[in-house]
């Protein structure tokens, strides 16, 4: 491995891309895009990126943030425990280390919300510390430079190849770990062929000189995800649409959602639904139909589009506006699709 160093980042300073957060290495700015990008691509983050550092350019103006306006920045991005934890880690900040972010891995590992990965990434980068990055992308670039058959999701391995590549890192460490990410995600790709003819290392690549490369790396099989039923309901009346916060424990808590059941339901089910509750209703459509993927379990949901005579109060919901709903109240990504059909909805009611 210790021979690919110099190629490695030669070719990343001449080929990086111009990102946001690439600008300076302010600790901060690391940090908030490295928590971006888990589990959410590149393109997907420059926004709000963007859009989260105009609106708290500091680690005092996060820590003092208003959860409900955090969630906003954050809607669309998932995972929301991400954010959550960037807020509890500032405070931190502000309280024990006086506003300045701390310098080394041990005190970095201990913010909440920060694993070793984005421990090393903030270590290296932002204070040069030889503190190795290793997620999928770099366990992909590893296993097929060395040929390895090691299974990547296994813990003992990950940590092997931590502590392999901690010797070869050069004093530009964070250059390094950029590099090997920056490979892994642009030329070393995974699910398809690989850009070998353009890769910087393939000289020292025996993946690629054995003819193994679509064999690596090795994983565990995917586990089938639970599938749980909903039923959505957009309720609108005289402009106004009924939303609810979920609960303050568990998946996505305290967000916004439309109310809903965990069933399949038709549309005569929903009638008959509305009536029990005395839900009085002027029309009722089947809307859209939408699936979340999350880490364990899937969503499969169908809305009904219902317009009720009037806006009679319902069991934890409330009435807003649609202008409010856009600017004010977090969405989760799951509902998005439910929020852009109410969109269109009332775009064409406009408009008629
Ligand atoms: S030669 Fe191909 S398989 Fe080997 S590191 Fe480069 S891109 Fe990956």
């Amino acid at each position: 491995m210790d021979k690919i160093v110099t190629s490695l980042v030669e070719w990343y300073y001449r080929n990086k891309r111009m990102l946001p957060w690439r600008t300076d290495r302010d600790p901060y700015h690391v940090w908030v895009s490295e928590i971006m990008l888990q589990q959410t691509r590149i393109e997907a983050v420059i926004g709000y990126y963007e859009r989260f550092m105009k609106e708290l350019p500091t680690i005092q103006d996060l820590a003092s943030c208003p959860q409900d306006r955090l969630l906003k920045l954050w809607e669309g991005l998932g995972y929301y425990n991400r954010v959550r934890n960037l807020q509890k880690a500032a405070q931190m900040i502000v309280e024990e280390y006086h506003n300045q972010f701390p310098n080394t891995y041990s005190q970095i590992l201990s913010l909440p919300g920060i694993g070793e990965y984005t421990a090393s990434a903030i270590s290296s980068i932002c204070f040069s510390l030889k503190e190795a990055t290793v997620d999928g992308n770099v366990l992909r670039v590893y296993m097929r430079v060395n040929n390895c058959y090691d299974n990547i999701d296994d813990i003992k391995v990950r940590k092997r190849v931590r502590k392999d590549l901690i010797p070869i890192m050069p004093e530009d460490a964070g250059g390094f770990n950029e590099a090997l990410m920056e490979l892994g995600e642009t030329i070393c790709i995974p699910n398809g062929v690989p850009k070998c003819g353009e890769c910087p290392i393939q000289k020292f690549c025996k993946a690629y000189a054995h003819n193994t490369v679509s064999e690596l790396p090795i994983r565990n099989p995917k586990k089938e995800k639970k599938i749980e039923d909903y039923t959505v309901f957009l309720l609108v009346s005289q402009n106004m649409v009924a939303i609810e916060k979920r609960q303050s424990k568990g998946l996505l808590h305290n967000m916004w959602q439309f109310p809903n059941v965990e069933k399949v339901m038709t549309l005569s089910q929903v009638q008959t639904y509305l009536e029990e509750r005395k839900l009085p209703f002027s029309a009722i459509e089947k809307a859209n139909s939408y699936i979340h993927i999350f880490t364990h379990k899937k969503w499969s949901m169908q809305a009904y589009f219902v317009v009720l005579k009037e806006k009679i109060e319902i069991e934890n919901a409330i009435w807003v506006s649609f202008h409010d709903l856009e600017k004010t109240y977090a969405i989760p990504t799951a509902f998005q699709p439910f929020k852009n059909y109410l969109k269109e909805r009332i775009k064409q009611n406009d408009e008629a």
